[in-house]
């Protein structure tokens, strides 16, 4: 078709020409990469279990290895002595250290780490030297430190499979090579060449112009004769060289590696990953004066603080280059919809310190390119921290509906809004490719409006980052007639550049909803219930430590020890984490996390609450035995308490199955036991519990909730087979294998019949070996009745969930989300519609037509949906992938259902779903009664006052957290009973506004809200 010196056929020609190239030329100079080889002196290796510093490595014995040894099994780590000398012979040359292994290697000298080696990752070389000095040490000894897990882990069988237990590592290559720059360079103008003449397509001249060019190439070069290569060179820089007109749109490639901080590996091995990819990259910038790289998570940055110094001093001098460039501004990157807000608050709080601490600044765009959907509370969160630019591209996996920008104003459920931009190619982990740059281009759905966008590249995922080669073949890209120009640049100037061009945008309101794995919601219930109870842990530890602190003595706010244990908390909200879409080995580091904090959190709440009631715990001659109750949450709470007597005692009483009964049982409820306690407590108070106060108003109801015919609190177990994301997704079709429970095992039983507790229990057979033992409990003064659930879970792809048909009719259901609520349809009428068939809320979701409702409240799960008049909750799923035992264990959750007149707001679904989840504290005491004691009170019942705790570094200041949680204007008083002298409001990062100086009135501090809005207070307290 081609002949040398003849002229191409115009037909068929592209794949046809393009064969032919690859065979005449590109395949033996592949060969011809590489010149001179020469094997290692000698090679020997030690192995371990444990992942050990190099100090440690070192000093072991190292037994003699080979090229073509097998090591293993999976996460074991093998470190290799290299001894190599360089022969004499190739002064001048370009030298390198080749490794091919199965695993991920690092290679160290002289005692630090200089390259990451992974063939997935297409690194396979440390660089001896550039060109080889006649002075230049000719021997040296490497260690390579070879981890036994892929990029992706170590599935038996697909990525995403269980880890293979089993798995060995085979070294397939280790030498020294001369390697061929000139030859390289050939290919790789060739690549892109051949690319364009592929790619561009038979309307475009350009492509015609590429293939000449490239057959031109071939022409002048002889593969054996590097004389010839400059010609050929020179042709291929003519055409790259020919410039694009003024409009051409401008591609900004950032270098990224977007590491998980756990998902097929273990946190530990992250840290390595984290060393290995960024010393790479190190090792680039040295060569590469214009690579740039955004590098999110502040917890990695902090792992390779801690683990890798004299990296992370390199790190930071190209940091200060600008080449090195922090991004994200938060601890990692967490999952965007189930941290409650106050988490995605410490998310920023606790990344933007450590960015400002560690490099003077805090990033201005949030970073968040993999999570699996946003909520619609994040622009406020965002803009409360510094950021009015937000970067990610996850929605583009939307299986139902395409969205329709990449670039565009997203507006928040307060109205805040934020520059966001979605990469058009779709990816965060682009190689460079001429393909790629095509795409980028044409699949921009905001052509038009702006001309920029941003194209990430480097491997990622399981680590990697850029290459040599992608940067390559950028730069022929620079700015070539017929590609979109490419520019090696930041997120900061592709955004500024965004911002000068957005005049144009369209905004889309309300959360950024993924179409796609909607079963990270419910998988892995246990993170999810250590996340719902650990933010409660350190919301109740601030609050006490806060008004310990407050009410003087010697008391230590337990500043370093709640920033340790938050930090556990915010890295398992990683966004492969708490959605349960991890290995095994990664749960079970994130409940020993849950763990610590829980026992951490015990402790210190101890210590808080001895130091406030101090007194009144201290035993007096006299004084009867007493009972001490904490609320930390800012309203009155009139609710039943037991507590253990001498005797063991526990409530008794009973209940009945459904919603409709509550008032019947309710008829004659007396004070019969005197263990359970019926008391109203003021916010931040305690008070002595010979103080009886209960109250059946918010039972007036005399509406039958549940329609004729329907069973609330009906179990239902699904088909739950995904087509691939196990652990992720559940599909719709899942909803058409619904099997209604109906087994019992023990009928129901009352378990109290009366008084202030009423409660009943019974078992169910779920499945074929799974079982069910519920306790239903109402109690007195309790507008809502509870279900306290255990499930022995040992299923395999089914989806348990509870529904609650309910009399009302509304095409919308409220979810609360963080920080406030929003609507989803209960209809199905549009793709985007039923592409919500499994939604996620926090503590409560509510079906109300006017005048009356019914809302679900539960104490740890996220996953719900509301279809037509039926509430139902997600309550366990059993993937099989990635962990094998996913969810196959006890279960203890509690959900509770609230009928309730008028709007959710005016009946209280609010607080009652805080109330369900902050159980008050009772502490026993040997003190006097005392009066009732208030920290804060807030005015309205639509403001929530979510946290109170020590401004840090301030020593007697303390932040406020309010919001607005009813979707309404208005102005509230918060009032305090601290010593305040001074009220400044400020951002979430705890920086004061100016002009942010509020007014110290009589009735309090006058706080102004509109819809959902966050405020945050800095109050000074007085010595
Ligand atoms: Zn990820």
């Amino acid at each position: 078709m081609l002949g040398k010196r003849g002229a191409p056929c115009p037909h068929p020609w592209a794949a046809l020409h393009r064969a032919g190239l690859i065979n005449r030329v590109l395949a033996p100079s592949n060969r011809r990469l590489f010149g001179d080889r020469c094997p290692p002196i000698s090679l020997s290796c030690f192995q371990t279990p444990r992942r050990i510093p190099y100090s440690e490595a070192i000093g072991q014995e190292f037994r003699p290895a080979k090229v073509g040894d097998s090591f293993g099994p999976t996460w074991e780590t093998c470190w290799f002595k290299v001894e190599l000398s360089i022969p004499p012979a190739w002064a001048g040359r370009e030298v390198h250290f080749v490794w091919e292994s199965d695993g991920e290697g690092m290679v160290w000298r002289d005692a630090q780490p200089v390259q990451g080696l992974t063939k997935e990752g297409e690194k396979t070389s440390y660089i001896l030297t550039r060109s080889m000095k006649e002075p230049e040490p000719h021997s040296l000894t490497l260690y390579v430190e070879l981890a036994c897990n892929g990029l992706f882990g170590a599935g038996k069988g697909s990525m995403i499979a269980p880890p293979d237990p089993d798995r060995r590592f085979t070294l397939s290559k280790a030498e020294l090579v001369v390697f061929n720059r000139d030859v390289y360079e050939l290919l790789m103008d060739l690549e892109i060449l051949l690319d364009m003449a592929q790619l561009l397509g038979e309307e475009n001249q350009r492509s015609f112009q590429a293939l000449y060019t490239a057959n031109q190439m071939v022409n002048v070069c002889d593969v054996m004769d590097p004389s010839t290569f400059p010609a050929a060179r020179d042709l291929a820089a003519a055409i790259f060289s020919q410039r694009n007109g003024e409009s051409q749109h401008t591609i900004h490639a950032v270098g990224h590696c977007h590491i998980d901080s756990a998902w097929l590996w273990p946190y530990e091995e992250t840290i390595r990953k984290c060393a290995r990819s960024w010393v790479t990259v190190v090792r680039l910038m040295e060569c590469n004066p214009e690579l740039t790289f955004a590098c999110s998570q502040a917890q990695q940055f902090e792992w390779v603080r801690s683990w890798y110094p004299g990296l992370y001093a390199q790190v930071q001098d190209f940091v200060a280059k600008g080449q090195f460039v922090p991004v994200g501004g938060t601890w990692v990157e967490m999952d965007g919809n189930l941290p409650s807000g106050e988490s995605m608050v410490r998310q920023f709080l606790q990344g933007q310190r450590f960015f400002q601490e560690q490099f003077g600044r805090i990033c201005s765009e949030f970073w968040l390119p993999d999570t699996f959907g946003y909520s619609a509370q994040l622009p406020q969160l965002m803009r409360g921290c510094g950021i009015r630019r937000f970067l990610t591209q996850k929605l583009s996996w939307n299986l139902v509906n395409a969205f329709p920008h990449h670039t565009f104003f997203w507006e928040g459920i307060d109205g805040s809004r934020v520059l966001t931009h979605f990469p058009p190619g779709d990816s965060y982990g682009m190689h460079g490719r001429v393909e790629e740059m095509l795409k980028t281009v044409k699949n921009n759905k905001d052509k038009g409006r702006v001309n920029h966008s941003a194209f990430l590249f480097g491997f990622g995922d399981g680590g990697g980052g850029p290459t040599q080669k992608m940067l390559d073949r950028m730069k022929r890209m620079t700015d070539t007639d017929g590609l979109p120009r490419v520019q090696i640049s930041t997120p900061d100037r592709l955004f500024s550049a965004l911002e000068k061009e957005s005049s144009q945008l369209c905004t889309w309101v309300g959360e950024l909803f993924l179409e796609l794995h909607n079963g990270t919601y419910t998988t892995q219930a246990q993170i999810k219930k250590g996340n719902r109870e650990c933010e409660r842990i350190l919301h109740d530890v601030e609050v006490l430590s806060t008004l310990a602190v407050a009410r003087g003595g010697a008391f230590q706010y337990p500043a370093s020890q709640l920033q340790r244990l938050w930090r556990l908390l915010l890295l398992n909200q990683f966004h492969d984490v708490l959605p349960g879409s991890c290995i095994q080995l990664v749960v079970e580091d994130a409940l020993q996390y849950y763990a610590e904090i829980r026992r951490a959190g015990a402790r210190l709440q101890e210590e808080a609450v001895q130091s406030l009631c101090r007194e009144l715990l201290q035993p007096k001659a006299g004084n009867t035995e007493s009972t001490l109750v904490l609320n930390t949450l800012p309203w009155e709470r009139t609710e039943v308490i037991s507590r253990t007597g001498p005797a063991g005692t526990e409530t008794l009483g009973m209940s009945n199955l459904g919603v409709a009964h509550i008032p019947e049982f309710l008829t004659g409820a007396e004070t019969t036991n005197k263990e359970i306690l019926c008391l109203s407590l003021p916010w931040g108070g305690f008070t002595d519990v010979r103080f009886l106060l209960w109250t059946l108003s918010y039972f007036k109801l005399s509406l039958n909730c549940v329609p004729g015919g329907c069973c609330a609190n009906q179990f239902a177990l699904f088909d739950d087979v995904p087509l691939y994301w196990d652990a992720w997704d559940v599909m719709d079709y899942h909803l058409e294998t619904r099997k209604p429970v109906t087994t019992l095992l023990k009928p129901l039983e009352i378990t109290l019949a009366g008084g202030l507790r009423g409660s009943a229990s019974f078992s169910l057979q779920i499945g074929e070996s799974s079982t069910l033992t519920q306790e239903i409990i109402l109690d007195a003064t309790c507008p809502y009745l509870r279900f306290l659930t255990q499930v022995e879970w040992k299923e395999a792809h089914k989806f348990l969930k509870v529904e609650f048909p309910v009399q009302v009719r509304s095409t919308n259901a409220t979810y609360e989300i963080q920080f406030g609520h929003l609507q989803r349809p209960t209809h199905w009428n549009t793709s985007w519609d039923w592409a919500r068939f499994e939604v996620w809320a926090h503590k409560w979701l509510d079906l109300s037509e006017h005048g009356f409702g019914v809302a679900l409240l539960n104490d740890c799960k996220y996953g719900a949906s509301a279809h037509g008049n039926i509430l139902s909750l997600s309550l366990l799923r059993a993937p099989k992938s990635p962990d094998a035992m996913a969810d196959i264990t006890h279960h203890q959750f509690t959900y509770a259902v609230m009928p309730h007149l008028g709007s959710f707001q005016d009946a209280g679904v609010i607080q009652c779903a805080y109330n369900l989840n902050f159980p008050l504290h009772v502490v026993p005491a040997s003190s006097a009664r005392c009066p009732p004691w208030s920290a804060f009170s807030v005015s309205s019942p639509a403001v929530v006052l979510e946290t109170v705790k020590q401004a840090s570094p301030r020593g007697r200041t303390v932040v406020v957290r309010l919001y607005e949680a009813h979707g309404s204007t208005l102005v509230a008083w918060l009032q305090t009973s601290l010593p305040v002298q001074e009220a400044v409001l400020c951002d979430l990062l705890e920086r004061p506004a100016a002009q942010g100086r509020l007014p110290l009135e009589q009735r309090g501090l006058r706080l102004s809200f509109t819809p959902f809005r966050v405020l945050s207070i800095l109050l000074v307290l007085r010595q």
